[in-house]
């Protein structure tokens, strides 16, 4: 895949949409150069800034800037690219990409840049997504960790362990071989310990690429509680948009909706759930599927309760929450208490999300907790993803699997186990990913990029 040649020749504005001092056109592909000059650009030197009066097909100039040639294979791509700087007006920019077309380039596609520069062995997969987290990144922090994941950081841990399990699968491989002998003869203990070792690493991995991905994408919390306590209406106050459909019957809430706040840096996606309940039409349970999918792998529950009879909301939850990390009850509709008893209890707030009232203590409670949910900022930390993650998990599952195996001597199913692992950490980087889970990586990148 690393060798294969592409033929065609690409371009897109790279300068952010709008107008701007300077307008910025990227051409990747074996006809850069060329197109460049019959744009008008004289005779190229490489990693040179040529000044060129760009025109049109009649000869007609449409701007006039600065072009940049780099030769294959030193470039961004790997490919031969041209960059072409000039006045960042949208319309100009259309122009030259138009003419670029009539020359026999091809508009490229979102993130097409990134993806050549993957397939030539420019960058691996986690590096090219880093592209994307660094563009998109919130605040320093989250841009620092997205630079070290761009520079291969979190690259470099990956290859360290699949390493390790590259050597592991080489020993049983070689041990299956010699089917006759017990595999502690064939150096079975020290098998065993790599094992271990890898399983540990993996460990530390998954735990820094989980603070990766909180940096990336924020503490995930979501809105659950009993039908009709006003979580929809919450998720509006807090969200200050008309985002959730609020009504007054019960079960409306049927899908999870989604609204993302910023508290301090950290990004905190609610989600309001259908009410936990039983039975309801097929729709409702779906919703309430849903619903405990979203629990499962959260960080933060804002249980809503109608603060006229708080216990009944939670024994209607049961044990639904019961294993979510930070949990906050929300006593919602205090306008329609008499008297307001006191709360002792730090994780139990007041509000009203008809009023406002007691908001700006509930917004205090998410930050902080937030911003412990971020923890101590560590040397090192770079940025991840959901999936990224996700791999990591499966690699620990085939990895403790393969453990069990060995113990057993069962060295065809051990070695098959830690294939499995390694190919869950070939994800990440992409040495062995399927086209479309490259193509959905990909098409989510802004164009140019
Ligand atoms: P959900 O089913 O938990 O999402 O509840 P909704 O947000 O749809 O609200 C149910 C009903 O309670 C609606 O009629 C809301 O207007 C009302 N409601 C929500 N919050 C409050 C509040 O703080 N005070 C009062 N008085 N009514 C509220
Ligand atoms: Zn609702």
């Amino acid at each position: 895949m690393n060798d294969a040649i592409r033929t065609d020749t690409i371009v897109a504005i790279a300068s952010a949409p709008g107008a701007g001092g300077v307008g910025l056109l990227r051409l990747s592909g074996p006809r850069a150069a060329a197109i460049a000059n019959a744009l008008g650009a004289p005779t190229l030197r490489p990693r040179h800034a040529h000044y060129a009066r760009l025109r049109d097909a009649d000869g007609e100039v449409i701007d006039d800037g600065i072009v940049l040639w780099f030769p294959a294979p030193n470039s961004f791509t790997g490919e031969e690219v041209v960059e072409l700087q000039g006045h960042g007006s949208p319309v100009l920019l259309q122009q030259l990409v138009a003419r670029c077309i009539a020359l026999g380039a091809r508009q490229a596609r979102p993130g097409e840049f990134s993806e050549r520069a993957f397939l030539n062995g420019k960058l691996d997969l986690a590096q090219a997504e880093a592209i994307a987290d660094l563009i998109a990144a919130g605040d320093n922090r989250a841009a620092r960790a997205a630079r070290r994941s761009l520079d291969g950081v979190f690259s470099r841990r990956i290859d360290t362990v699949v390493e390790q399990l590259v050597l592991l699968r080489i020993h049983v491989e070689a041990a299956i071989d010699f089917a006759d002998e017990p595999l502690d003869t064939l150096g079975g203990a020290q098998v065993r310990r790599g094992l271990e070792q890898a399983r540990s690493d993996l460990a530390l991995l998954r735990r820094d690429a989980e603070r990766g991905r909180r940096l990336r994408d924020g503490l995930h919390a979501v809105l659950i509680g009993p039908p009709n306590a006003g979580k929809s209406s919450l998720l509006n106050a807090l969200a200050g948009s008309e985002r959730a459909i609020v009504t007054d019957i019960a079960g409306t809430t049927r899908d999870t909706l989604r609204e993302t706040i910023r508290l301090d840096g950290l990004e905190l996606t609610l989600v309001d759930t259908a009410g936990l309940r039983e039975g309801g039409d097929a729709i409702e349970r779906e919703g309430m599927r849903r619903a405990h999918v979203e629990i499962e792998r959260t960080d933060l529950a804002l249980i809503v309760l109608d603060a006229r009879d708080p216990a009944a909301g939670e024994a209607a939850l049961g044990d639904a929450v019961a294993g979510v990390p930070h949990k906050v009850y929300i006593h919602n509709k205090s306008d329609l208490l008499k008297a307001m008893p006191a709360l002792d209890d730090p994780d139990r707030v007041f509000v009203s999300a008809a009023t406002g009232a007691g908001l700006d203590e509930l917004h205090a409670r998410l930050r902080s907790i937030a911003s412990a949910g971020a923890g101590e900022q560590v040397d090192g930390e770079f940025s991840a993803r959901t999936r990224h993650v996700d791999a990591i998990e499966r690699a620990q599952e085939h990895a403790q699997r393969a453990d069990a195996e060995l113990v057993h001597e069962h060295l065809e199913l051990a070695a098959e186990e830690l294939r499995l692992a390694h190919d869950a950490l070939g994800d990440i980087t992409g040495q062995m990913s399927a086209d479309d889970l490259l193509g959905r990586i990909f098409s989510s990148f802004c164009i140019g990029k």
